[in-house]
């Protein structure tokens, strides 16, 4: 764990050192859980918007995009039930002042649980090898047995507690599995309050009447109240959904795992309109279309798993997140929902307006149901450096820090060096880079010696170096290198766009994905 930890500082550092992200206005010492990206991160959060964009929108036929506005009117938030339910239970510990989610805290408890069993379990699978036989011992071996009992209990306890919204209960989980603040190491706890994730602010000067209105806490209230005019303009015909990328903001209360929980932060979501009584099957499918577009980026499948949700929201009939193995373990990138009818049903009845589908087929009309998929941008972004970040022991005692990106995330795509400063080199360095640049993110460097140069691009992830040399201005030859395996090789000059062109435009992926299209 403490290894992991480790890992995670350093993630952190790097990201900082080479320009991918900074903490928000860090000249006035940072603002709390808001983060700036720099040079390198655009790039590549750009990058992942255009991959999840492209995933859904292109090559599904049946969905369209929007862009709403942050700002909506203040009905929207009482309708969609936030403002009176968009609440984390707080709880502060007297001693360090420190405040966390009760959630969490127990959610974290259920984990060691988890983690120690886990461990059993491997020391077993060491120790038996082929002959290991888990069902088995998860079944019979006292440690297991005692661990798993205290981990069903407190989960039966928690999930209890939650959904009867039993606040005493939840802080009587803390106390009796003597949860500790982690700071003063104490169990000097305030008693669990309410608290609303969302910012508030006014529109409009005072004079007028000014009007409270919030900061939107996701973007899916968005699609909602645009359903009519979006199936409308569109002609849409259900099943289709509307997908739409912007910005969320919610004022988390535990804000301390760098761009995991921010305060203000980018959601990728898009709502699947169908039939009511369909929406377990489509459930099911946006289930695998959305896990095969996480695996396609070939991080390792054994990453990620789905965790399906004991307590549901107050929206939704199923629910699951798409979790991935982050440096402090298994975390939520992405959630599924199955949000029924519940969203549409109260702008209706907020707005007095009818937002229904007139279905031809069955000639009735009815108010669609609704599979939402939703994932942060910035949870993705750390998911794949926490999964790229490598540190490599190389020959000679040498060492290099890599990140070993899918290459269509990559915020550089090619770096092009000239060998030396001169002998038209340089110009020639230029000459490759003007062909490349309007189709790929690519960087000149002429500065220290080859192997500095090599080593700065293995730290933001460049997939391709290619070096001009003398031999060039000759024969029109370069050397590739190609980052993850360091080789080298001789090609011709006009054989680099293309190489470059196969490994990051993404064609390899989208052809798996078209296998798993929602329709
Ligand atoms: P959590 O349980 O971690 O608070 P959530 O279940 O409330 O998350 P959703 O409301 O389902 O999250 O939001 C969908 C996605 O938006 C999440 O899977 C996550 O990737 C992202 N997200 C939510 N809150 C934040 C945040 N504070 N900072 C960064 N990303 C976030």
């Amino acid at each position: 764990m403490a290894q992991q930890e480790d890992v995670f500082k350093k993630l952190v550092a790097h990201c900082k050192e080479y320009g991918f992200v900074f903490p928000s206005s860090e000249i006035y010492d940072g603002l709390g859980a808001v983060y700036d990206y720099g040079q390198n991160g655009v790039e590549m959060k750009n990058n992942i918007k255009k991959y999840w964009w492209d995933a859904m929108v292109k090559l599904n036929d049946n969905i369209v995009g929007l862009d709403a506005a942050i700002f909506m009117h203040p009905t929207t938030w009482k309708a969609s039930g936030h403002v009176d339910a968009f609440n984390d239970p707080l709880i502060d510990n007297r001693d360090s002042k420190k405040r966390y989610r009760a959630d969490v805290l127990i959610e974290e408890q259920i984990a060691k649980y988890d983690d120690k069993i886990e461990k059993e379990i491997n020391k077993a699978k060491k120790k038996f090898g082929d002959a290991f036989d888990e069902a088995k011992f998860r079944a019979t071996n006292p440690n297991v047995l005692r661990e798993q009992a205290k981990r069903d209990d407190i989960h039966k306890r928690y999930s209890e507690a939650m959904n009867a919204n039993d606040l005493e209960a939840l802080r009587q989980i803390i106390v009796d599995e003597k949860i500790v603040c982690p700071i003063s190491g104490t169990a000097n706890w305030t008693d669990v309050r309410q608290f609303n994730l969302m910012f508030q602010t006014e529109m409009g000067s005072t004079a007028d009447g000014a009007m409270k209105i919030y900061l939107r806490p996701e973007t899916a209230q968005g699609i909602f109240v645009n359903f009519l005019n979006v199936q409308k303009t569109g002609r849409m015909k259900l099943p289709f959904g509307i997908a739409q990328i912007g910005k969320a903001f919610r004022n988390e209360i535990v804000a301390r795992q760098f761009i995991f929980r921010m305060r203000e932060f980018e959601q990728m979501e898009m709502q699947f309109f169908v039939r009511p009584g369909e929406e377990m099957q489509w459930f099911e499918k946006w289930k695998a279309f959305r896990m095969q577009w996480h695996k396609s980026l070939g991080m390792g499948d054994e990453n990620y798993r789905f965790h399906d949700h004991d307590k549901l929201a107050h929206y939704a009939n199923a629910a699951t997140d798409i979790e991935y193995r982050m440096p402090f373990g298994f975390k939520e990138v992405e959630g599924i929902h199955s949000r029924t009818d519940f969203d549409l049903s109260q702008h209706a009845k907020y707005s007095g307006k009818k937002i229904q589908y007139f279905d031809p087929e069955l000639n009735e009309s009815y108010t669609p149901y609704v599979i939402e998929t939703s994932i942060g941008v910035d949870r993705m972004f750390l998911s794949m450096l926490a999964g790229a970040y490598t540190e490599e022991q190389l020959e000679g005692g040498d060492s290099r820090v890599v990140l070993k990106l899918p290459a269509i995330l990559a915020p550089v795509k090619v770096a092009v060096m000239p060998l030396v400063k001169k002998d038209g080199l340089p110009e020639k360095a230029h000459e490759l880079l003007d062909t490349m640049k309007l189709e790929f993110n690519c960087r000149y460097d002429e500065k220290d010696s080859i192997g500095k140069r090599y080593r700065r691009q293995d730290a933001i992830g460049t997939p391709f170096c290619v070096t001009i040399d003398h031999q060039t201005l000759e024969d029109n030859t370069v050397t590739i290198r190609y980052r993850d395996t360091m080789q080298q090789e001789r090609i011709s000059i006009n054989a680099v766009a293309d190489i470059v062109r196969k490994a990051t435009n993404g064609h390899e992926q989208f052809k798996q994905l078209m296998t798993k299209l929602v329709k």
